[in-house]
C-alpha cells in the first residue's frame, strides 16, 4: 500500500504545521484526528508534505473526519496573516477560529439561516445616505476602505441595508460584525427586516450548535448575509462581496484572548486579500482610523445630520461641587428624570461600574479591605452579599468588624450600579427601574429580555453600565444622565480620554432619537476641564484633532506603533530580570525604536502574580522585525515567568 505523507496543522505551540503518514492523500482543509505526545487530538490538513524529509518513525493519521475541505484557501490566507502578524502559532489560530463543536471533531451539521421579510423602508434616503451608498457600490469588486462617518442616529443602518441588498443582487455575500452580543440582536431584527435573501447570526451568546449552522450555511454560500461578532470574521464566505464594521472603534473587536488579534484590522486584511471594499462605520471614530481618512487613504463618507431634521440633544454639565450628587444623583439629575417620566417619555442613567459600591471603609480608623490576591480594592455587591474583586474574581463575606480597630461602623463609599438602582427605587417609587450590567445580564437572553419593555415604549427609568452606550434605538428615551464623569478624565492608559470621549458621545447618542429633543446631563466635579468644552461641542472632527495633535506630541499611537510584552510570576524580581534581558537583546539591535520599560504594570499584583511590562514604539515594520528577532512569543516561559505578546494593544494592562 503507497503511503502518503501530509502536514497538520495542529493546536499548541507549533509554527510548522507536523507531517504525518497516511494511506490516502489528504485534501487542505479537512480536519483528521492525530495522534500527538499521548492524546489524539483534532487538527487541519496543511497539504502534502514534503517526502525527502521524512522520517519512518512517522505516526499515522488515525481518523479523517471531513469530506471535503471546511477551510477555504481564503480563509486559510488571513489566518497566515495573522499569525505573521501576531506572531501566534498558525494551528492555534485556525483551530480557536472554529466554532467549539467543529473543533472537536463533531461532524458538519446541516446549514440553517433565516429568511429576510423583505420590507421596503417607510422613508426615502438622504442625500448623504444615497451619496455614501453609491460611493461603496462604485467600488465593487475592487479594495477600497470606507469610514463612514455619521452622529448617533443619523441613519447608518439604513446604509448598510441597502448595501447589503445591491451585494446580495450581485449574487454575492455579506459580513457584518458588530461589537457585542447586546448590540446583536437589535441590528439583526432590523437588518433581517428589509432583507430579501438568507440571514446567519453568530455571537458566543447563541448555543454553540446554531454557531456551527451558521458557519456551515456560510461556507455554502446559502447565507447572503452573515452578521457576528469579532469571531464571525473567521468564517469561509465563498462569494463575499463586501465588509461592513459597525462601531469600529469599539474595543470588543480586540481579542483579549489567546492570539491578540484585532477583528477590525483584520477585516480590512481581509477585503484586501479578496479585493472587495470594507466599511468601517462610527459616530466616533477610533484616532487610527479618522487619521487614515485625514490622509485619504480611506474614503470618508458622511452623515451629518439625523433624518428628518431631528435636533442633536442638548447637554448640560451639572457642577457636583455645587448641586452635590445625593446617593448619586443631583438635584437637577432628579428633576430630569421626573420631568421625563411625567412627558411619557424614558430616562438612562448611566454609570460605568457595577456593583453597590467602589470601597468599603472603617469610619473610625479609614481602614479599607484590599484583595487577597490583586492591588485591588474589592467592589462591594449587595446581590449578593460579598467583596468580590473584578480583577481576580476572589469573592468574600463583606467585613462587619473592622480588623483594625474592632470598630463597627463600615461604610459603602461611593456608588455602583446596584446602589443607583436602590436610590432611583426609592425616588422614583412609582416607575420601573431596569439595570443592565454584566451582573443582570449574564444568562443568555438575558439581555433582550430586560430590554424588551425599552424597546416596547413603557414608561421606565434605565440604570446601567457601557453596555447600553452602544448602538440601540430606543424611540421614547429622552433624558440621559451620566452620573460620574470625573472617572473618565483621569484614566492612566494614553487612549482613556478617547474612550471617555467615546462613550459620552454614544451615550448621550441614545437621548432624543426620536420626538422630543434629547436632552443630557452630566455630572463632574470638573466642569472646567478643557476636554469637556471639546466634547460639549458635538464635534468629533474638533475633538479628534486635539487628541490627534497631543498623541503626535508624545508620539503615541497612531502616530507610532507600539507592541506590549507583559511577563508575570509569583515574586516580582525575576519579572523585572527577564524583561530587563529582553530590553538589552532589543537595544543591541540597534533599531531605531523606542524601548520603555521594564516597568510595573498599571496593576502590578493581580490574580497573585506580578506583572511587569515592556513597550515598543515605533515604525510598524521595524516592530515586526524586532519581534521576530527576539521572538517565538507564543508560549513563552523562562523559569518561572510567563510572556505575554499584545501586538497594537487596546489598552495598556
Ligand atoms: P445610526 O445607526 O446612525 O445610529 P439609525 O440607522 O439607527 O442611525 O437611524 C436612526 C433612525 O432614523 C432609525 O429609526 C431609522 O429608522 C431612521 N432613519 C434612517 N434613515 C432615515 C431616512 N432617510 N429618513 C427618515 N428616517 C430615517
Ligand atoms: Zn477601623
Ligand atoms: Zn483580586
Amino acid at each position: 500500500m503507497s503511503r502518503f505523507f501530509i502536514k497538520v496543522f495542529v493546536p499548541g505551540p507549533f509554527f510548522e504545521p507536523l507531517t504525518y503518514a497516511s494511506d490516502v492523500l489528504i485534501d487542505a482543509g479537512v480536519r483528521v484526528q492525530v495522534p500527538l505526545g499521548s492524546r489524539e487530538i483534532i487538527g487541519i490538513c496543511a497539504g502534502k508534505a514534503d517526502t525527502s524529509e521524512v522520517l519512518e518513525t512517522i505516526k499515522s493519521v488515525v481518523t479523517i473526519i471531513d469530506e471535503k475541505p471546511i477551510i477555504s484557501r481564503q480563509h486559510q490566507a488571513l489566518v497566515d496573516f495573522a499569525s505573521d502578524y501576531y506572531l501566534a502559532p498558525p494551528g492555534d489560530l485556525l483551530l480557536s477560529s472554529l466554532p467549539t463543536t467543529l473543533r472537536k471533531g463533531k461532524p458538519l451539521p446541516k446549514p440553517k439561516t433565516e429568511t429576510g421579510h423583505n420590507n421596503s423602508p417607510t422613508y426615502a434616503l438622504t442625500n448623504e445616505q444615497q451619496h455614501a451608498i453609491d460611493s461603496v457600490d462604485q467600488k465593487a469588486n475592487q479594495f477600497q476602505c470606507f469610514l463612514l462617518q455619521g452622529v448617533t442616529g443619523s441613519g447608518k443602518t439604513q446604509v448598510f441595508s441597502e448595501l447589503i441588498h445591491r451585494t446580495i443582487r450581485r449574487g454575492q455575500q455579506v459580513l457584518l460584525l458588530v461589537p457585542e452580543i447586546g448590540l446583536t440582536g437589535q441590528m439583526v431584527a432590523r437588518i433581517q427586516d428589509q432583507l430579501d435573501g438568507e440571514l446567519a447570526v453568530s455571537h458566543s451568546g447563541i448555543a454553540d450548535g446554531a454557531r456551527t449552522k451558521a458557519f456551515v450555511a456560510s461556507a455554502e454560500g446559502i447565507a447572503d448575509v452573515l452578521i457576528g461578532t469579532r469571531s464571525a470574521l473567521f468564517t469561509p464566505l465563498p462569494k463575499l462581496g463586501l465588509i461592513l464594521v459597525d462601531e469600529e472603534h469599539d474595543g470588543a473587536y480586540k481579542n483579549q484572548e489567546g492570539c491578540r488579534y484585532s477583528a477590525r484590522d483584520l477585516a480590512i486584511v481581509r477585503a484586501q486579500q479578496t479585493g472587495i471594499p470594507v466599511v468601517l462605520s462610527s459616530a466616533t471614530p477610533s484616532l487610527e482610523t479618522w487619521q487614515q481618512a485625514e490622509l485619504g487613504k480611506y474614503i470618508r463618507l458622511r452623515l451629518s445630520a439625523r433624518p428628518g431634521q431631528q435636533p442633536r440633544p442638548t447637554i448640560r454639565l451639572i457642577d457636583a461641587r455645587h448641586d452635590k450628587p445625593k446617593d448619586g444623583l443631583s438635584e437637577a439629575a432628579r428633576r430630569a428624570i421626573r420631568h421625563a417620566i411625567d412627558h411619557d417619555q424614558q430616562a438612562l442613567v448611566f454609570l460605568n461600574r457595577r456593583g453597590y459600591s467602589p470601597v468599603l471603609m472603617c469610619t473610625d480608623c479609614g481602614w479599607i479591605p484590599g484583595c487577597k490576591h490583586c492591588d485591588a480594592k474589592p467592589t462591594l455587591h449587595r446581590q449578593p452579599d460579598s467583596l468580590w474583586c473584578h480583577h481576580c474574581d476572589h469573592r468574600q463575606r463583606p467585613v462587619t468588624v473592622c480588623p483594625e480597630c474592632s470598630g463597627l461602623n463600615l461604610l459603602a463609599v461611593g456608588h455602583g450600579t446596584e446602589r443607583l438602582e436602590e436610590a432611583l427605587t426609592e425616588s422614583f417609587p412609582d416607575v420601573p427601574i431596569i439595570r443592565v450590567d454584566r451582573d443582570t445580564t449574564a444568562r443568555r437572553r438575558a439581555f433582550e429580555q430586560l430590554i424588551q419593555p425599552v424597546i416596547d415604549g413603557n414608561p421606565c427609568i434605565l440604570v446601567g453600565t457601557q453596555m447600553l452606550a452602544k448602538g440601540h434605538d430606543f424611540r421614547k428615551l429622552s433624558t440621559v444622565v451620566v452620573t460620574d464623569a470625573d472617572q473618565g478624565l483621569s484614566g492612566a492608559d494614553f487612549r482613556s480620554l478617547e474612550h471617555f470621549a467615546q462613550l459620552l458621545t454614544q451615550v448621550a447618542g441614545r437621548a432624543g432619537r426620536h420626538g422630543a429633543t434629547g436632552q443630557v446631563l452630566i455630572q463632574t466635579h470638573r466642569p472646567d476641564s478643557e476636554w469637556f468644552e471639546r466634547i460639549l461641542r458635538q464635534d468629533y472632527d474638533y475633538l479628534a484633532t486635539a487628541m490627534l495633535r497631543e498623541r503626535q506630541q508624545f508620539d503615541w499611537p497612531p502616530e507610532s506603533h507600539l507592541a506590549l510584552i507583559t511577563a508575570r510570576a509569583t515574586t516580582s524580581a525575576p519579572v523585572f530580570e527577564a524583561l530587563g534581558a529582553i530590553a538589552h537583546q532589543i537595544r543591541a539591535l540597534n533599531c531605531p525604536v523606542r524601548v520603555l520599560g521594564p516597568a510595573p504594570a498599571p496593576m502590578e499584583r493581580r490574580n497573585r502574580q506580578y506583572h511587569g511590562q515592556l513597550l515598543i514604539l515605533g515604525k510598524r515594520s521595524l516592530i515586526q522585525w524586532v519581534l521576530k528577532e527576539t521572538g517565538p512569543w507564543a508560549y513563552k516561559k523562562q523559569g518561572k515567568v510567563m510572556f505575554q505578546l499584545d501586538v497594537d494593544p487596546w489598552d495598556l494592562w
